[in-house]
């Protein structure tokens, strides 16, 4: 299992929806890294019924989740984590969008002339995915 974790936006993508994180500030043990290191929790998520916990290797800077029952607590599995940075937001948006409703977000957030109706398409395909385009624009 793979999730994806939106560095600039905090968020994660779980289930198609995103969820959006709790940055732990205090320095928690969070399991032992295939390397051997030490990983420290970063980042929690919670929704209804599954919590998400990202810890990262102090050593080499592995992202790793486990995903737990809001229920009972119990581990219910382990997920790689697909980092998107600043950088590569524009890739992820692309997979996201069609190819039209990419070209006009990323036109409006150059401030250059755009399709309105391409816009809006993916103003509200985001949206339903809980991602706020304000926020998008203001990243790519
Ligand atoms: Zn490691």
């Amino acid at each position: 299992m793979e999730l994806v974790f939106l560095e600039p936006l905090e968020s994660i993508i779980f289930d198609g929806r995103v969820i959006k994180g709790i940055k732990v500030k205090e320095k928690t043990f969070g399991g032992f890294c295939e390397c051997g290191g030490v990983m420290y929790q970063k980042m929690r998520f919670i929704d209804s019924k599954t919590g998400i916990l990202v810890s990262e290797c102090d050593k080499c800077w592995k992202n790793d989740a486990l995903i737990i029952s809001m229920l009972d607590g119990r581990v219910m599995d382990r997920a790689d984590l697909k980092l998107v940075d600043r950088s590569n937001f524009p890739e992820f948006l692309k997979k996201i969008l069609s190819e039209s409703e990419f070209k006009a977000v990323i036109a409006k957030a150059y401030g250059k002339e755009y399709n309105p109706s391409s816009y809006s398409k993916a103003k509200r395909k985001l949206e339903e995915m809980n991602l706020e385009i304000s926020t998008i624009l203001s990243i790519i």
